[in-house]
C-alpha cells in the first residue's frame, strides 16, 4: 500500500510550507519594481487556487510555482486564453 498523499489543487502555502517559506524569500528577494503589488498578487492566486492545471502548488502548464510566478509583475498566466495577465488584476 502507497503511503504517498494525493496531490492536491492549491497553493504551496497551503500544502508544503517549508517550500512555501523558501519561495516567499525568494519573492522577498525580487527588486521591488519586478514584483506585483499585494492586489495584483491575490487576484492572480484566486485565478489559480480555481484553476485545474494547478497541482500541489505548481501550475502544470509551465512548471513553475503559482506564487512565485504570481509574484512577477511582468508575467502572465500560460494558460490560452490566459486567466490573468501581466502587470494589471484581471
Ligand atoms: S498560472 Fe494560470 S494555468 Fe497556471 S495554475 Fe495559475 S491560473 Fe492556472
Amino acid at each position: 500500500m502507497s503511503l504517498q498523499r494525493k496531490p492536491c489543487r492549491c497553493l504551496l502555502a497551503e500544502s508544503q510550507p517549508d517550500l512555501a517559506l523558501t519561495v516567499a524569500e525568494y519573492i522577498a528577494s525580487l527588486p521591488p519594481e519586478f514584483r506585483a503589488d499585494e492586489a495584483v498578487y491575490q487576484a492572480r492566486l484566486a485565478h489559480c487556487r480555481a484553476c485545474d492545471q494547478l497541482f500541489d502548488g505548481t501550475c502544470v502548464l509551465c512548471g513553475c510555482y503559482a506564487e512565485a510566478r504570481a509574484a512577477k509583475l511582468r508575467q502572465r498566466c500560460p494558460a490560452v486564453p490566459p486567466r490573468w495577465l501581466e502587470g494589471e488584476p484581471t
